[in-house]
């Protein structure tokens, strides 16, 4: 079998390669990656050289290089990570992420239904259900709720859903879509909460939290990620939408006391800094859909995904103090300087 995993040089499509290449020896891997600001190809350099281990520099907005790739590979499944991800970034220039997010899906699936293929998968978001009140911790986010989005990214992500449905019932492309909640662990770009933490803490440079921090996140380790697609690609119902969460809420500004204990670093390194505009409260996962169908639950519990992450971060340092030198400097300084 060859997969297509686009965006496959970025966070969570690094480790769903690593992934796939240890637990399913007998299938290949394409990943087709355009190599913006938060892909990397030295995430990827230790599998260069696997036989079943292939990298195309390519964009799935191009629809003849997409194309031309279907044409040589004839892939049975396409799983879907390549997109703009980061929320703050959507807010200061929406344009990149309506081109990536919802264009690019409709590239990747014409495609698919051109050259044929056994399953498309779309890597979605919890995000395109909006947020729930912090007052109301019995609220859950099911398959059912409503898609009712708050930022650029993730009104854009919504679409991208909405369109695969299309696809789906117009055309009966064999799709699946599953929307997870914050993902964590290695090769995150160190501009998500998690990774910016831990790389300022390690630098004893100030840690800014949005607002008051008591923003909750339905926190998940990438690897259970990783793992729920795999399970959706193979035994996951065509046309099906599954939400993939952990059960595992904690406030971000918990979240970053629990960093800085691990790293013995002082409390007084926390500076509070205006809220972002529009910033969702509250994303909660009810995850039983994939449990009772597919026997999917998560397996690393918060405190020990945090401490396996921090593990990394000290182990590769120089893996992301590269990525946070050059623009990436430019662009931190102009959204904490002034806040
Ligand atoms: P990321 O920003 O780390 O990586 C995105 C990758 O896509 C990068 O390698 C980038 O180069 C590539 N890319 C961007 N535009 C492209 C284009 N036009 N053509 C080809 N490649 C392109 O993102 P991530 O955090 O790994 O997220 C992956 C997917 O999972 C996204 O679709 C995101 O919406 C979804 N998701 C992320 C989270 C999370 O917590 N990070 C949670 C739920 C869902």
């Amino acid at each position: 079998m060859t997969i297509i995993v686009t965006g496959g040089a970025g966070f969570i499509g690094s480790n769903y390669i690593y992934y796939m290449l240890q637990e399913h020896p007998q299938e290949r891997i394409v990943c087709l990656d355009s190599l913006t600001y938060a892909g990397n190809l030295s995430t990827l350099m230790p599998v260069m050289d696997n036989e079943r281990f292939r990298f195309v520099k390519g964009d799935i907005t191009d629809r003849k290089a997409v194309d031309k790739l279907f044409e040589e590979e004839t892939p049975d499944v396409v799983v879907n990570f390549a997109a703009e991800s980061h929320v703050d970034r959507s807010i200061e220039d929406p344009g990149i992420f309506l081109q990536t997010n919802i264009i690019g899906t409709a590239v990747l699936m014409d495609a698919c239904r051109k050259y044929g293929i056994k399953r498309y998968h779309q890597v979605s978001t919890d995000e395109v259900y909006g947020d729930l009140p912090l007052d109301r911790p019995d609220l859950f986010f099911t398959e059912e709720t409503p898609v009712h989005t708050s930022s650029p990214y993730s009104a854009s992500k919504a679409s991208a859903d909405l369109l695969v449905q299309a696809y789906h019932r117009t055309y009966g492309l064999p799709v699946t879509i599953s929307r997870c909640s914050n993902n964590y662990g290695p090769y995150q770009f160190p501009e998500k909460l998690i990774p910016l933490m831990i790389a300022n803490a390690m630098k004893d440079e100030p840690l800014p939290v949005y607002g008051k921090g008591d923003n909750v996140r339905d926190w998940l380790y990438v690897e259970d990620h990783c793992r729920a697609i795999d399970a959706i690609i193979r035994e996951g119902k065509v046309g099906e939408v599954y939400n993939v969460g952990g059960h595992n809420e904690m406030s971000n500004i918990e979240i970053v006391k629990m960093i800085l204990r691990h790293l013995k670093k002082p409390e007084s390194l926390i500076t509070y800094v205006e809220d972002r505009k529009g910033h969702d409260k509250r994303y909660a996962i009810d995850p039983a859909k994939i449990h009772a169908q597919l026997g999917w639950q998560p397996t690393t519990k918060l405190e020990e995904g945090i401490e396996k992450t921090i593990a990394w971060y000290i182990e590769h340092r120089q893996w992301w103090e590269t990525i946070i030198s050059g623009e990436y400097r430019k662009y931190y300084e102009k959204m904490y300087a002034n806040r």
